[in-house]
């Protein structure tokens, strides 16, 4: 067996969103059930540097890695799935090729050369795929390019994949993801736009080895081999990928259709005996049968577009499964909470989760949101904003300040108990100015949050600007808020709870970046126990 690293592309056509990410995600945990070392990588064809600016209606959730990087939300997938760490490395995208290509031109180092599309900004692209390759932590990379084959935008990333094509051999091969549509008037599924998409690829250079066909019905052989006929790949190299009822179904369904033995043969090796999925199987398994059923409301401003709270969703999918329940999320618009209908809204609830956000829109529904959760003993967690509002909800409410805000939505507020810290009050940059990425936190013992992690130092994600005002330390403490996680280095407030309520915890980091599928989040597990008692 060779010792090469071997480059598995992903490109797709016909449509946008035809799940990429989660083929790519999925066809990685394949290899890696059978013992491979793999790590997944997705450029992004848009002139961003990263998704941070993004509104989330844009784009999605912006995901956040331990080193700091603002990545596409697919990055969450690779996670959930692999149970295997990315990073920036993972994550590129047209604004950043050309960031480096110009700053690269500004220190001369082109040599007086005319800078073009081709060979530079190519050559960047390909640094980008093969950097993952070098550090030799990985047998094989797969990468995925967003966007769909013929966008102006992915030209160039097509052109780097038939580069390395060329280059690596037999160390590369490019699966392409199409859709085969269904017509119900005539009953069948339509190959017209695959082979076209595959005219398209070749057109660029690009001979496809594998063709994943997403289709909303069983793919027979004579379509298969009509596929393969047109497109000139082998029979069993047109993989059917029918709707899954949850995304974590993919891996079973591409095992079923021997996605990794055609990918191993393509790059010649041996695909002997099977993936080890027993595990997932079991998570599987579990998801599939609940023993019960419990309603949580999230509460936030996005609920429009739920990929905004993409890796919450997906937390509570973990956490459900443990404990043998299905979460039933409902999404509520903190906009539409007011004082006056907020019981009728939440009395149902057996959880309340206040999400991440910015900006002021939804402020205070969401504040009521807690304060029912408070006065009620709902369980009651708070992410990051929904941390905030709830140290806001006890400073009003309980402190008795009634001006008390954060300083984003009120710059006058007289009781700033959320602030900027002072070192960030210059910057007037969007991108990558906040507190980004992992950062130790100290649990105090004898609280809820020790109990549930069970350890007195744990790492967790983040991404905001603002914090817990310190000079207020005193004030809450005295009124019965526990401080129960703090950064050991900048001393800064993580965890909140309460005494006296059955399951009142808000966090400024956010948890739901690190649940996988392997290792559900115990704060999610927790609060998911706390709402089934
Ligand atoms: N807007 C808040 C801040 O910047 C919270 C950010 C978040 O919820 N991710 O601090």
């Amino acid at each position: 067996m060779s010792q090469n690293t071997k480059y598995i592309f992903v490109t797709g056509g016909v449509t946008s969103s035809l799940g990429k990410g989660i083929i790519s995600a999925s066809l990685a945990k394949l290899l890696q059930a059978r013992g491979y070392t793999v790590t997944i990588q997705k450029l992004d064809p848009y002139i961003n540097v990263d998704p941070g600016t993004l509104n989330p209606y844009e784009h999605g959730e912006c995901y956040v890695t331990d080193d700091g990087a603002e990545t596409d939300l697919d990055l969450g997938h690779y996670e959930r799935f692999l149970n295997v760490k990315t990073s920036q490395a993972n994550n590129v995208t047209t604004g950043r090729i050309y960031q480096s290509v110009i700053e690269k031109e500004r220190r001369g180092e082109f040599l007086g050369k005319t800078v073009q599309v081709i060979p530079h900004i190519t050559d960047e692209i390909k640094n980008r795929v093969k950097i993952l390759g070098k550090t030799k932590q990985y047998q094989f990379v797969i990468t995925e390019i967003g966007g769909t084959v013929g966008d102006i935008e992915s030209l160039p990333y097509i052109e780097a994949v038939r580069q390395l094509k060329w280059e690596l051999g037999h160390d590369c091969t490019v699966i392409h993801l199409t859709l085969l549509p269904y017509l119900s008037t005539s009953g069948e599924l339509k190959t017209k736009p695959t082979q076209h998409s595959v005219k398209l690829l070749l057109e660029y250079g690009v001979q496809p080895d594998i063709l994943v066909c997403r289709a909303e019905h069983a793919i027979n052989s004579d379509i298969r081999r009509k596929i393969a006929l047109f497109c000139n790949v082998e029979v069993d190299a047109v993989i059917e990928a029918l709707d899954a009822s949850t995304i974590y179904e993919v891996p079973v369904f591409m095992e079923k259709e021997k996605l990794d033995v055609i990918v191993l043969k393509k790059l010649g090796m041996a695909a002997e005996g099977t993936p080890q999925l027993q595990k997932w199987k079991e998570f599987l398994d579990k998801f599939h049968n609940p023993k019960k059923e419990v309603n949580i409301g999230l509460i936030g401003k996005y609920v429009e577009l739920k990929d905004s709270y993409k890796s919450i969703a997906e937390a509570f999918i973990h956490a459900g499964a443990v404990n043998d329940c299905k979460v039933k999320l409902h999404w509520i618009h903190s906009e539409s909470l007011t004082e006056e209908n907020v019981k009728e809204k939440l009395k149902d609830l057996k959880g309340i989760l206040v999400a991440p956000g910015f900006g002021n829109r939804g402020i205070e529904g969401k504040i009521e949101a807690i304060k029912f959760a408070r006065e009620n003993k709902v369980p009651f967690f708070g992410i990051c904003l929904g941390m905030q509002c709830a140290v806001i909800e006890f400073a009003r409410n309980v402190l008795g300040l009634k001006d008390a805000h954060s300083r984003e939505m009120n710059p006058a507020t007289s009781n700033p108990v959320i602030d900027l810290l002072e070192a960030q009050k210059n910057i007037s940059h969007m991108g990558g100015t906040m507190r980004l990425g992992a950062y130790p936190c100290r649990l105090e013992e004898n609280t809820l949050a020790y109990s549930i992690y069970g350890k007195k130092e744990t790492t967790e994600r983040h991404r905001h600007r603002y914090e817990f005002n310190n000079e207020y330390l005193t004030k809450f403490k005295d009124a019965g808020m526990k401080l129960s996680g703090i950064n050991p280095e900048a001393g800064l407030v993580e965890v909140v709870e309460l005494n006296n309520h059955p399951f009142y915890i808000g966090v400024q980091f956010h948890p739901e970046y690190k649940s996988t599928v392997e290792k559900p989040h115990p704060l999610f597990v927790a609060f998911v126990k706390a709402a089934i008692s």
